[in-house]
């Protein structure tokens, strides 16, 4: 049983008084006429989402830093944060440098840190956040329509490099590694790119477990299919200095390594310039790598343009 099945047996209700409930990257509550409330929370906890030893500044930063994703994926402007953090005890270095990180992070997108809760336990980060959306903007992951093309944004792979390394399965180049190191432990949330797409995109979702299963959320939510070719890539996005890994391994980061917090969208092609003139202003990568299609399921075709298995690389959940 997965995650997504817990949620959906055990913790999915029709909402009451809220225009969008379980299954999104947040919720939309009505705020008055012409503004809606987004609302999401992600939690991070030692040994599951972050090595104990973690630098406390980078998890200060990556703790909120996740939870702006989910705004940047709904198109919604982050307002407030409260943060219910459980501590193993008081260590007041460790407090300082991980306050600094997350302040860092609110300052630099302007959110309030609003209340929370602190208790003793193992050390666990919960971090819920608020935004505000104009009434019909938000970018739903069921908003995709039949021959959007589907875009990313960044370089995925590069969180998924460097936790290959910290695990032992390869060797970087040292700059490489520092890139990938950053792209792990300091994730920059792509909130003035989701801003922007409220009038560009049909859907969106943010990558947080790997592009093929976060986009499958879109297709299921959409009740559409999707095809990408991963040789549109620009070769700019590829790390070939990566202790030479084959297409096929370089394609499995891209598809499935996880904690890449970049953006996926769909969007109409007359879109098209109008977002690589986006990307060129953001000084972001956006790259358009497929198309959304009628027949439900993902055709993945490769780096050397051959037809990937996609059960291969562990996506025989969507069906
Ligand atoms: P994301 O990766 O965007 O943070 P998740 O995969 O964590 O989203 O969650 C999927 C959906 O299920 C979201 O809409 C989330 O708010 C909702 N959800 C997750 N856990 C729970 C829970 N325990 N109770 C209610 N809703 C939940
Ligand atoms: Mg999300």
């Amino acid at each position: 049983m997965s995650e997504f099945d817990v949620i959906h047996q055990y913790f999915t209700r029709a909402p009451q008084h809220s225009e969008l409930g379980v299954g999104d990257d947040a919720a939309l509550i009505k705020l008055g006429a012409n503004m809606e409330l987004a609302v999401s929370a992600d939690m991070l906890v030692a040994g599951t989402h972050f090595f104990a030893d973690t630098d406390p500044y980078q998890l200060g930063w990556k703790a909120l830093a996740v939870n702006l994703s989910d705004m940047a994926a709904m198109g919604a402007q982050p307002k407030w944060a409260t943060l219910a953090i459980a501590l193993p005890n008081i260590n007041h270095a460790w407090l300082g440098e991980f306050s600094r990180g997350l302040f860092a992070c609110a300052d630099r997108f302007m959110v309030d840190v609003i209340g929370g809760d602190t208790t003793r336990g193992p050390l666990t980060i919960s971090i819920q956040i608020m935004g505000e959306i104009p009434t019909g903007l938000a970018l739903k992951r069921s908003g995709a329509q039949l021959h959007d093309d589907i875009w990313v944004s960044g370089r995925l792979g590069l969180a998924a490099l460097a936790l290959a390394q910290l695990q032992g399965q390869l060797r970087l180049s040292p700059s490489a590694f520092a890139c990938c190191s950053a792209a792990l432990h300091s994730p920059q949330p792509r909130v003035e790119l989701g801003l922007a797409l409220r009038t560009l995109a049909h859907s969106a979702i943010d990558i947080s477990d790997g592009l093929l299963a976060d986009l499958s959320h879109i297709l299921q939510a959409s009740h559409l299919g999707a095809t990408l070719h991963l040789n549109k890539w620009p070769q700019a996005c590829y790390w070939p200095e990566a202790a030479g890994l084959d297409l096929a391994s370089q394609a499995k980061l891209l598809l499935s390594g996880g904690d890449d917090y970049e953006l996926c969208f769909t969007a109409p092609k007359a879109a098209h310039d109008e977002l690589l003139q986006l990307g060129k202003k953001l000084a972001l990568d956006l790259c358009c790598l497929g198309e959304i299609t009628r027949d439900s399921g993902l055709l993945v075709h490769g780096l050397d343009n051959s037809r990937l298995d996609i059960k291969e690389l562990g996506f025989d959940h969507f069906k």
